[in-house]
């Protein structure tokens, strides 16, 4: 009989979850042959939190995959099965529930050529909920244990109005290239489709990981188990304080509620 736990909860566990949600992975008719499906993570999952059951994978993979700086796996995933996962949508699927107040523009891109791209505000609380999921998923399989506490969330890939989160997104994206020349331990089946890598808990008990999807689409993460030390996270205490804080990384300095 399974008695495993859910990764997300108590209960136990009646299915395996795959994380990140299989469709992120082209399949291998959109492919040519070549398997992105391969060494795929999965979770035992209870039945609440298996998101087969709601359609939280597609929206996810909706919204990853149509980022302009992906890379070519990205892009040609959003080509194929995202868009044909589009055309069974309603008309207005997109502008309710991906990318609200969308236009078309045409930008240049790096290779010189113009490109139509859908320009808009996401629907981050539902991002922010599938990523969420994924984060409990990753530190399941990273510690082979549940994550009981508090996660936090900061999207690389979205422009935040508030400038403290524009300059928390450079801080923490030069923490992470740093600490990725002394810990080359990325890991993942398919690196052009998904990564993660994990930071040293800190003097608090804080662990950081940082996700990329398709190449370029980070997202960096914080837990802060239940046994976690206070404060959790004293340069964010001041920070939300309002007070001004400077942060330093190799004499690089990020400057909080200039
Ligand atoms: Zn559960």
């Amino acid at each position: 009989m399974n008695t495993e736990e859910c990764y997300m909860c108590e209960r136990v566990a009646t299915s395996k979850e795959h994380v990140p949600p299989l469709c992120l992975f082209p399949e291998i008719k959109d492919t040519k042959g070549i398997n992105f499906r391969k060494n795929l993570i999965t979770v035992p999952s209870c039945d609440i939190h298996n998101s087969k059951k709601s359609d939280d994978d597609e929206f996810l993979m909706l919204s990853l995959s149509g980022l302009i700086k992906n890379n070519p796996i990205g892009n040609f995933h959003q080509l194929t099965k995202s868009n044909r996962s589009l055309k069974r949508k309603s008309k207005d699927f997109l502008e309710k529930q991906i990318l609200r107040n969308h236009i078309l523009k045409k930008v240049k891109t790096t290779d010189g050529k113009f490109q139509m791209v859908s320009i808009g505000n996401p629907n981050t609380e539902r991002l922010l909920k599938c990523l969420e999921h994924i984060a409990y998923g990753v530190y399941y399989q990273e510690f082979k244990e549940r994550f009981e506490g508090e996660i936090r969330m900061v999207l690389e890939f979205i422009e935040y109005h508030d400038d403290n989160m524009q300059t928390m997104k450079k801080f923490l994206k030069k923490r992470f290239a740093g600490e990725k020349e002394l810990n080359k331990e990325i890991k993942g089946g398919n690196l052009l489709v998904f990564y993660y890598h994990f930071l040293e808990p800190d003097n608090f008990g804080l662990i950081g990981m940082r996700i990329v999807f398709y190449g370029t689409a980070e997202v960096y993460f914080s837990f802060k188990g239940n046994n976690a030390k206070e404060p959790f996270d004293l340069t964010l205490k001041l920070m939300e304080s309002g007070i001004k804080t400077t942060m330093n990384i190799d004499g690089e300095e990020f400057v909080f509620n200039k």
